[in-house]
């Protein structure tokens, strides 16, 4: 365990620690619009290393999550993501 883990637990003793719930940001904005074609928005979505994130992390909704993998996959065959980035 990290001392930054130790130092949360404490708190946690003490008072239940805030946490900020994530909500779907496609939810809360309805004009922002899951495209393949944008790798802007997709992105957010995928890991330095080309991983689609997961919901847990991302906070999206079922719902959304499902269209971002859609579009992540999509973007990936016509070379607008990459599948893994090579590390050297
Ligand atoms: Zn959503």
């Amino acid at each position: 365990m990290s001392r930054v883990d130790r130092m949360k637990n404490t708190v946690n003793k003490k008072r239940r620690t805030y946490i900020k719930r994530k909500v779907c940001r496609f939810c809360v904005d309805k004009t922002l619009e899951i495209d393949y074609k944008s790798p802007r928005i997709l992105r957010h979505f995928i890991t330095e290393r080309g991983k689609i994130i997961p919901r847990r992390i991302s906070g999206n909704c079922a719902k959304h999550q499902r269209e971002i993998t859609t579009a992540i996959k999509r973007a990936r065959n016509i070379a607008i993501l990459s599948f893994t980035t090579v590390m050297k």
